[in-house]
């Protein structure tokens, strides 16, 4: 059976009453926001990348400190990254903030710090996709293109009760292409934005509140009573276990940090020194390898600490906590390397992963 989104057959008077709906809700209901006081493509896009993946109210104190710190695209693109990624730092998804520094050098050179008006341009610039585009050209600039996200993907299932799989790359371009036939053209700002409030607020992935919802009597999944098992999604890869070793490398009162590769999960982030463990060696023996022959410290003393888990979105890390003590704090220029108080670690951009097993083994060294 073809789908709503594969006949293109749209009701007009449906849609023109669910934009109207739509609006006037989101006028009287919308959520008071930061990045929503004023019309600042700036604070939208700061604001837009944050949130992938992060609730509202994790975000909310992290965009006041970030534009506070970085109040223009120019003040981000004249700043330093490790600074960028401080200020980042619990957010997660580090390499979003590395992608905005690199976007606001981008502006910068080639925009003269004006963040571009089209399309075309937007989506050119490092870490800003269709969503981002379509946000920041709706909300700040008033223009017509839809920001189509999971949120908006399962509001449009249930309205037009579309049973396609979210999870494909072929439904998202559909229902881009949905919001583009959907979208005000008198009110495209509040439009989308009413999208966004309603799927955060009202129309919910497990008990949507169907009895409040400004859409109830155009919404075709309320109708037939199938809202709660819409939208289709295909079941999700199972996330990866791996075994590390950590290593808490100690001489005298400093501990080891060092910077992570440029390229990889929490790439260009300080960490304590990380092996995954090799199967082939014994419990402690792929860590201490890797600080003796990767950093040149000679251990005189390996100790297990404890064990801690860290979730990421496409993998698990079983880590297993090393004491290695050595007599002195070698330092070789590649890879880089700080040797640092425990105090002192707190001036280092360090994923919430590494946080965790400091906080714990400076409870017991
Ligand atoms: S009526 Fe229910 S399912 Fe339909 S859009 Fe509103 S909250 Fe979502």
């Amino acid at each position: 059976m073809k789908t709503l989104i594969q006949r293109k057959e749209l009701d007009l008077e449906k849609v023109k009453a669910m934009q109207a709906a739509l609006i006037a809700w989101y006028e009287k209901n919308h959520r008071d926001l930061p990045w929503r006081k004023n019309k600042n493509p700036y604070f939208t896009w700061i604001s837009e990348v944050m949130l992938q993946q992060t609730r509202v109210e994790t975000v909310i104190p992290y965009f006041l400190k970030f534009i506070q710190r970085f109040p223009d695209v120019q003040a981000l693109a004249e700043s330093d990254e490790e600074e960028i990624l401080k200020a980042w730092e619990g957010l997660g998804y580090y390499s979003r903030a590395i992608y905005l520094h690199r976007g606001a050098k981008m502006i910068m050179n080639q925009y003269g710090g004006k963040i571009p008006e089209r399309l075309i341009e937007l989506k050119k610039i490092p870490g800003i996709g269709s969503y981002t585009a379509g946000a920041i050209l709706s909300i700040a600039y008033d223009q017509p293109v839809p920001a189509v996200d999971g949120n908006v993907m399962r509001v449009f299932s249930r309205i037009f009760e579309i049973p396609d799989d979210i999870t494909q790359m072929q439904t998202r371009k559909k229902m881009e292409s949905l919001g583009q036939s959907v979208i005000s053209q008198e009110n495209p700002s509040h439009f989308n934005q009413g999208m966004m409030d309603l799927g955060a607020l009202i129309c919910t992935p497990n008990s949507p509140k169907c009895d409040i919802c400004p859409l109830q009597c155009l919404c075709s999944a309320y109708k037939s009573g199938k809202q709660q098992k819409l939208p289709v999604k295909g079941k999700k890869k199972a996330i990866k276990e791996i075994k590390m070793e950590v290593g808490i490398v100690q001489a005298g009162d400093k501990i080891l940090l060092t910077k992570r590769p440029a390229e990889g999960i929490l790439a260009n982030l300080w960490a304590l020194p990380i092996k995954e463990r090799q199967t082939d060696l014994q419990e402690g023996q792929s860590i201490l390898s890797e600080v003796e022959e990767n950093y040149g410290i000679k251990i005189m003393d390996c100790q297990f600490l404890f064990m801690k888990k860290h979730v990421f979105t496409h993998q698990k890390w079983l880590m297993n906590v090393y004491q290695l003590k050595s007599s002195e704090q070698v330092r070789v220029d590649y890879p880089e390397m700080d040797w640092v108080t425990w105090n002192e670690i707190e001036q280092y951009p360090c994923p919430t992963a590494f946080l965790k097993v400091i906080k714990e083994a400076q409870k017991i060294l």
